[in-house]
């Protein structure tokens, strides 16, 4: 990961690992560059060339390309004028066999030198060679299964792009018997070259102010007139055992994020909030109530939004519905809980974490983006679900 990281941080052209890979002593057009005109700045990726395009050093000109060809033409759209095309591995795998991670990993620069250069508004990825050489490099977990990432348009701010995933061409061929596959694939890519603009990323982070004084954070909270959403950060999973604390909370709305100690006075203004009428919107909503409930007493009034139930109603694909994930294929926020997630940890839900010991500006700013991202979240799940009404 660490490679990884240096690898997006760099304006440098970045240099392919090609002396570890080793593919391209083996075949006819090794580090093939992109090609394609590119005249609607989309970026197609694939997986790697095959025989065909081997053989003459362009990418997509074989059975699969040619379907894909076929397909945009259905659509009104041109593959080798409107697009460019590269692939995952710029090289021909032996016998056309599966890229590794790898080599994946390895050739990754060469796609993100394309990206930068080229410039693309859309980047379209084939299959899952292409989300693990260009989502994967983002995404800090396991990409996992290609399901998760289908249909997607996530909006990458560094590029000023979308993403958008679909099934490899040679998949979609492979399941002719299947005819949903194809359905699916013509939609996912109608979806992705119909993008008219750039995508809308803000700067989320610098929208939380991280308030150390409990009472100004108290003053802020005693302004709150209209509905917010907000998140604890906890010393355990469960509020049941005598130790369990809150060691933090964050409210988000429009205007912006406040996260704070959970300290005198601010808890009184938070227990003023909690038990008014004004609409409250969480993030799996269930722990905020078990905690609220357990350590004061009471239960929270006017819950009005989850995002985590919106999604499963939404997307019920699994692993779609945590924040994290959604606040990356929703709303282009990178993932940020690089230095608080290992210290989440415990054993079982009654063990103590380590968060007491994170740095505090940074657990009330991971605190703030959660609460922020929830309030943004839910207002597009409910614009989303109204929509849906009206259909
Ligand atoms: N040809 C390519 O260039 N890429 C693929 O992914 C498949 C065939």
């Amino acid at each position: 990961m660490g490679l990884k990281f240096e690898l997006l941080q760099s304006s440098e052209r970045l240099l392919p690992r090609c002396s570890e890979c080793r593919l391209h002593e083996q075949c006819k057009s090794p580090k093939m560059p992109p090609t394609g005109e590119g005249r609607r700045r989309i970026l197609v990726v694939g997986e790697a060339p095959g025989a065909e395009e081997d053989q003459c050093g362009i990418q997509l000109i074989g059975k699969s390309g040619q379907f894909l060809r076929t397909e945009m033409r259905k659509l009104g759209w041109d593959l080798d004028r409107d697009c460019w095309k590269t692939n995952a591995l710029c090289c021909r795998p032996p016998n056309n066999r599966t890229p590794t991670a790898r080599e994946i990993d390895a050739c990754r620069p060469n796609v993100f030198n394309a990206i930068r250069s080229l410039k693309p508004r859309v980047i379209v990825l084939l299959g899952n060679a292409a989300v693990e050489s260009v989502i994967g490099s983002i995404w800090t977990q396991p990409v996992g299964s290609l399901t998760l990432w289908l249909g997607r348009r996530i909006p990458l701010k560094r590029w000023n792009c979308w993403a958008c995933p679909t099934f490899h061409p040679s998949y979609v061929l492979r399941e002719q018997k299947n005819p949903v596959v194809g359905v699916w694939f013509r939609r996912y890519l109608e979806q992705a070259l119909l993008i008219q603009e750039a995508p809308c990323v803000p700067d989320y982070m610098s929208q939380v102010v991280c308030e150390m004084d409990a009472s100004k954070a108290a003053e802020r909270l005693r302004k709150q007139k209209t509905a917010f959403a907000f998140d604890f950060e906890t010393n355990r999973l469960k509020p049941e055992h005598p130790e369990s604390q809150i060691l933090s909370c964050a409210i988000a709305d429009d205007s912006g994020a406040i996260a704070f100690p959970w300290q005198q006075p601010a808890i009184d203004a938070m227990s003023h909030l909690l038990r008014s009428d004004i609409p409250k919107v969480g993030a799996n909503i269930k722990f905020e109530e078990r905690w609220v409930r357990r350590l004061m007493g009471y239960p929270v009034r006017a819950w009005a939004w989850d995002v985590v139930q919106a999604a499963h109603v939404l997307d019920n694909r699994s692993r779609a519905s945590n924040l994290k994930f959604q606040s990356f294929v929703e709303l282009g926020q990178e993932p940020y809980d690089q230095d608080i997630a290992p210290l989440k940890v415990s054993e079982g839900g009654n063990d103590e974490n380590r968060l007491r010991f994170a740095d505090w500006s940074k657990l009330l700013l991971y605190n703030g983006l959660d609460a922020l991202l929830t309030w943004h979240l839910a207002k597009r799940q409910y614009q989303k679900l109204a929509q849906e009404r009206r259909k």
